[in-house]
């Protein structure tokens, strides 16, 4: 039987002539004179081979292609491109779109029916095949339908990779990402609360669920039971202990008093990558809606797993190392170590030690005013006046975000306030410029040492926390020290 060419020019001239040509081969011949015309034939004649030019009106050559090979059940239909393009690029986007030949148009009649025989040898269609292609023709919409959902879903897919690849670069403020993340998310997800958990390489690390719930405030019961249903799922990729959840957008307005029951549909995606769970995301309305069926799901998920990724790479590469990336601080992994290191020594070797925890205040405004940079370069400077307030043996560390650590070894509480309040001090003093952009920030410290009382490590942190706290309420850019009970 002879093979059947679906043959695509938009000059008339060349058409007849390719066509001539084809027909005197023994070859059978269809025609179409744009890509769009193509697609529809396609499923009319289902050929063995297409034989398309690249440029033509409404849709090219390329795309024709990428449509072809995008769809499971035409995607095995060879395709070979005609071009008089000889340029680099053409040949790249040529193979990209998954075209199995390109040869040039100048190319005479023999050499061509040469390459498409030796074409339809490498990859014949089975009668099951076409049966399938049929099949799927028939069972799915017009082929005008089927086009334009293909190209929706390119069209989709670019918009989504571009809005996702921006947020690559807030990778290590996870705050910040998780904000662009629901603002992007909300703009083409329905929800009524969503949320987004991140895992982390480091088994002893906090789960955090974080819930957006578009500004509205919700009891927080509901928002328990989300953590709850949410770490449930995720439980069933890894074991997770110690979590929470913590509420990112802004709570306006009243209080939605809604139970946990009320919210009719929802879903929880596990982000997997080589066999590892990596996060997840979760989404809650109360409507009824099949989240799944629809079609840009996958196309989010897929964007969303590159980022994920690319985010849990990061964490991986900050869990393995010492140092903190920005401020060259030993890191919050280093902190937990020593401070539970130190808490041994001086149980066995009763002797003091002091720790302060410092927060940058009102740093949001700095970041939202400057822009992240900036607030990159208040806080390597902050951490750099930190380096040179205290002494070598004491230990400074990135907590995270603009939080960071002293512990000082071998001084009491007393001993301790005077190099804290000469860092709070310097920093208030300072004149932070960076792009010829001035500005003052201050920093509140809550400071502790470890008094009998404190059974564990997380004790001794605690409680510099609740000294930090009341430093930030009674009016920030001060030093509170912890008071024993
Ligand atoms: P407060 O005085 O109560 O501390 O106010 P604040 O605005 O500093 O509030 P909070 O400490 O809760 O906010 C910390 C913000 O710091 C959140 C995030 O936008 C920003 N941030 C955290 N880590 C980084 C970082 O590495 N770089 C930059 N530029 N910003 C960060
Ligand atoms: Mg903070
Ligand atoms: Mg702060």
């Amino acid at each position: 039987m002879a093979a059947k060419i679906l043959l695509v020019e938009d000059s008339e001239t060349q058409l007849k002539f390719l066509k001539e040509g084809l027909l005197q081969n023994g070859f059978e011949v269809e025609t179409a004179t744009n890509g769009a015309e193509a697609y529809k034939k396609l499923f009319e004649c289902i050929p063995d081979i297409v034989v398309s030019d690249i440029m033509m009106p409404i849709i090219d050559g390329y795309q024709l292609c990428r449509m072809i090979k995008n769809v499971d059940e035409t995607k095995k239909i060879p395709v070979i491109i005609l071009t008089v393009l000889d340029k680099k690029i053409d040949s790249f986007w040529g193979k990209k779109a998954g075209a199995q030949l390109f040869l040039s148009k100048s190319i005479d009649m023999n050499e061509l029916v040469r390459n498409i025989n030796a074409t339809l040898r490498r990859y014949p269609l089975t009668e099951e095949y076409k049966a399938e292609i049929t099949n799927f023709a028939q069972n799915d919409n017009t082929a005008q339908t089927r086009l334009n959902t293909i190209l929706n879903d390119l069209l989709l897919k670019s918009v989504f990779a571009n809005e996702f690849r921006n947020l690559s670069d807030f990778l290590n403020y996870e705050r910040i990402l998780v904000e662009k993340l629901f603002s992007l998310l909300s703009s083409f997800v329905e929800y009524s609360v969503a949320g987004i958990f991140f895992a982390s390489p480091d088994d002893f690390a906090e789960n955090i669920l974080y819930i957006d719930t578009l500004g509205r405030n919700l009891c927080k019961n509901v928002l328990s039971d989300i953590q709850y249903d949410f770490f449930r799922k995720m439980e069933e990729y890894k074991s997770i202990k110690n979590t929470k959840f913590e509420v990112v957008r802004i709570l306006l307005g009243k209080e939605i008093d809604y139970k946990f029951t009320d919210l009719n549909s929802k879903i929880i995606i596990p982000l997997i990558f080589d066999k590892k769970l990596i996060g997840g995301i979760c989404f809650y309305t109360r409507q009824d809606m099949d989240y799944a069926s629809f079609r840009y799901f996958d196309i989010m998920i897929s964007e969303l797993l590159a980022i994920f990724k690319m985010k849990y790479q990061y964490t991986e590469k900050e869990f393995m190392s010492v140092l903190d990336g920005l401020t060259g601080l030993y890191n919050r992994r280093q902190f937990e170590i020593s401070l539970e290191q130190e808490h041994n020594r001086t149980k066995r070797h009763p002797s003091d030690f002091s720790l302060a925890i410092l927060d940058i205040d009102f740093f949001k405004k700095v970041n939202d005013t400057y822009g992240h940079q900036y607030g990159d370069y208040v806080l390597k400077k902050v951490a750099e006046l930190m380096k040179t307030s205290f002494r070598k043996t004491d230990l400074l560390y990135r907590y995270g975000g603009e939080e960071l650590i002293m512990i000082m070894p071998e001084t009491n509480i007393e001993g301790a306030l005077i190099p804290v309040q000469r860092l709070r001090r310097m920093v208030e003093d300072y004149d932070f410029e960076y792009n010829g952009v001035k500005t003052k920030v201050t920093v509140s410290i809550g400071l502790t040492m470890n008094y009998q009382e404190f059974k564990t490590p997380a004790d001794i942190l605690k409680s510099a926390d609740e000294a930090l706290y009341r430093a930030k309420e009674s009016g920030r850019n001060r030093v509170v020290l912890y008071e024993q009970q």
